[in-house]
């Protein structure tokens, strides 16, 4: 447990405690570090083992509704298109475009 001071919306500070999740893995999501409150929340950066990474609140985390920054749908996903495609063509191009990428 750590403690952050938190300023509420009528101006007034107040400590809340919240669970560290560093070093935590859910999932595929690593937590790398402390991001932040939000609406007395925790967040935090996590690193998913596909390279993404994201702010994810704590609560979330821990209730497994994050596991991933969602690459793992888009896995399933590419994974029955490529399926679809090979069966069809007999050949597949899938591709990926990331983000910064220039063409
Ligand atoms: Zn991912």
């Amino acid at each position: 447990m750590f403690q952050i001071a938190i300023r509420n919306p009528s101006g007034q500070v107040g400590w809340h405690a919240f669970i560290n999740e560093k070093g935590n893995r859910y999932g595929r999501w690593f937590v790398t570090d402390f991001a932040g409150v939000a609406k007395e929340r925790a967040f935090w950066w996590c690193l998913c083992n596909c390279g993404n990474i994201g702010k994810v609140a704590g609560t979330a985390l821990r209730a497994g509704v994050s596991k991933s920054c969602g690459c793992t749908t888009a896995e399933l996903a590419r994974e029955r298109l490529t399926k679809y495609r090979h069966e069809q063509t007999g050949r597949m191009t899938i591709h990926k475009k990331k983000e910064g990428d220039t063409q």
